[in-house]
């Protein structure tokens, strides 16, 4: 035991209830099972899944908090739809015929299994319009019932008060681009894929692209097609919308005060898709709070159930066992809710919690939840997520990105400080992590959310240890290597659920409920954004999940 530690547990009185009662080895437990082959890598929509969501709510149960799903039960489902481009679908640019995975990937949003359409093709640089930053592709063009064909990430900048610096903002991102193109009432629209303003090959758009997408049921408006063109595809557009190349559109859409433009050239698609229907659940528990006035407001703890499941094709191991990713966020916030119903005196507030699922299909089950919230999104305080921790040894550094972003600021770094952690920025602001987990559906529906992720500076063996979170990130990410081990140390998921605990009581029991600052949309204000290269900036954004 650390000097920190001992220290720690000499004055519980200042950390409040938790701090004794959370305990690694129960996280070890729930692991150990969670990422057991027996739950076959916890698919949506399969046994797996279905293993797992009764293993949470048992436990749930036996950990002394009530149902909160729907109908009394610790279940809330989510329909979801499974959609799959097939062979025969079809992509044309006049008298250009593009061919599916080697010119173009894409998937039909309407969710119908014959969707057809044929529009007008209007160039609209990044496809942002950001009033913030003085940037509007849309201005002064009415893209209604058009394609609307684009590039993904944003306008290049070393100014974090411009589009984030170095920091990948929501509007760099692919799913932004659809949205605000269905904002726009275009009908379809189309990402011209380049390496570095994707940051990653065709390979990998064709790979996330070219299999079964799983989307929530719809409900209202969608575009017929959202899809993407190789570079190569790319360039046969451009030169056919008057002799441009990709490089020339490119620079226009990275130029202030770029107009949209029409291209000249209508674009239309046949695209054949396999639809069906896929039942799976977030799995919800609730602590009410003690204090009437303010208990129907709440605390949510959520983190992920899911992982990949089986893939049949692999050779050797095929079972994506999850364990890290996310079995150890489940094993933390089921001792926290442990923690929370046995504590004799409850905070004001309740405390929810939530185990989504279909995370790593696009925040599937989050996405759900707050279209269906369980406690309106108005009364609820604060998210804390949980999303992959390491079993390496303690840390002695935090990255709460979002954070600075509530009115709960001052106090988060105050639990902080007692906890003697340091909060780190992002160590890759460019890669938009703050929009890749459960949380974001909530922050972007102006609830106060952010994940609690461990840093990378460790107490006891600091390099070694560092060096083994490095490689376990290379090798074992989203593989079936990602498996429990007895070796493995719990230490550090039992300290960050301690100061989890810590932060929600705080944000539970406090006067009033936390928000989100007005205006802010610079993801990581926290980071100061070193003058990356042209080249940084436009690393790894937008990747699929
Ligand atoms: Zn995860």
């Amino acid at each position: 035991m650390g000097k920190v530690l001992l220290r720690l547990a000499l004055c519980p009185a200042l950390l409040g209830w938790g701090q004794t009662d959370i305990s690694g080895e129960r996280v070890r437990a729930h692991v150990k099972f969670l990422a057991s082959d027996l739950l076959e890598g916890r698919g949506v929509g399969v046994r797996g899944g279905e293993l797992a969501t009764e293993y949470l709510a048992a436990q749930l149960a036996v950990a002394g908090a009530k149902p909160a799903g729907v109908n009394g039960s610790w279940f809330q489902p989510v329909a979801l739809v499974g959609v799959h481009t097939q062979p025969g679908s079809q992509l044309k640019a006049g008298a250009i015929d593009f061919q599916l995975l080697t010119d173009f990937v894409g998937t039909a949003p309407t969710q119908i299994a014959q969707e057809a359409f044929e529009a007008d093709a209007v160039f609209v640089g990044h496809g942002i319009s950001a009033p913030e930053f003085g940037w509007d592709d849309y201005a002064d063009v009415n893209v209604k019932g058009k394609t609307v064909v684009l590039f993904t990430g944003e306008p290049p900048s070393e100014d974090p008060a411009f589009f984030g610096g170095r920091a990948l903002t929501y509007y760099g991102r692919w799913t932004y681009k659809y949205e605000q193109a269905l904002r726009q009432g275009a009908v379809a629209a189309i990402i011209l894929h380049t390496t570095p303003t994707a940051g990653y090959g065709w390979e990998v758009v064709r790979n996330s692209w070219g299999r079964e997408e799983f989307a929530v049921k719809r409900s209202g408006d969608a575009l017929a097609f959202a899809g993407w063109l190789s570079q190569e595809a790319a360039g046969r557009l451009a030169n056919a919308a008057g002799g441009k190349t990709v490089d020339e559109l490119l620079r226009l859409a990275d130029t202030r005060g770029f107009r949209a433009f029409a291209m000249g050239v209508k674009i239309g698609g046949k695209i054949i898709s396999k639809v069906r229907d896929i039942a799976t659940r977030n799995v919800a528990g609730i602590v009410h709070g003690s204090d009437t006035a303010v208990a129907a407001e709440a605390v949510i703890y959520s983190a992920h159930w899911d992982h990949l499941g089986i893939n049949d094709r692999a050779e050797g191991d095929r079972i994506y066992n999850g364990a890290v990713d996310n079995a150890t966020g489940c094993g933390m916030l089921l001792e926290i809710a442990r923690a929370w119903a046995e504590a004799k005196v409850k905070p004001r507030r309740s405390a929810l919690f939530v185990f989504m699922a279909a995370e790593e299909s696009g925040l599937r089950g989050s996405e759900y939840y707050v279209r269906q919230p369980l406690i309106p999104l108005g009364q609820t305080s604060l998210v804390l997520n949980f999303d992959s921790y390491f079993p390496f040894g303690r840390v002695k550094d935090v990255v709460l990105t979002g954070a600075e972003r509530t009115t709960f600021w001052a106090q988060i770094q105050d639990v902080a400080r007692r906890y003697e952690l340091t909060i780190s920025p992002d160590p890759r602001p460019e890669q938009g992590s703050f929009f890749r987990s459960d949380h974001f559906p909530f922050a972007k529906a102006g609830v106060p959310a952010f994940s609690v992720n461990g840093g990378s500076t460790f107490v006891a063996n600091a390099e070694a240890s560092a060096t083994r979170l490095k490689e376990y990130g290379v090798q074992s990410y989203h593989q079936p290597s990602d498996e429990y081990r007895d070796d493995w140390d719990f230490s550090n998921m039992e300290y960050l659920a301690r100061f989890g605990a810590a932060l929600g009581q705080e944000a539970a029991n406090a006067d009033a409920l936390v928000r989100l600052l007005p205006v802010e949309t610079k993801p990581v204000t926290l980071a100061k954004a070193k003058a990356g290269k042209k080249k940084a900036k436009r690393a790894a954004r937008g990747r699929r999940k």
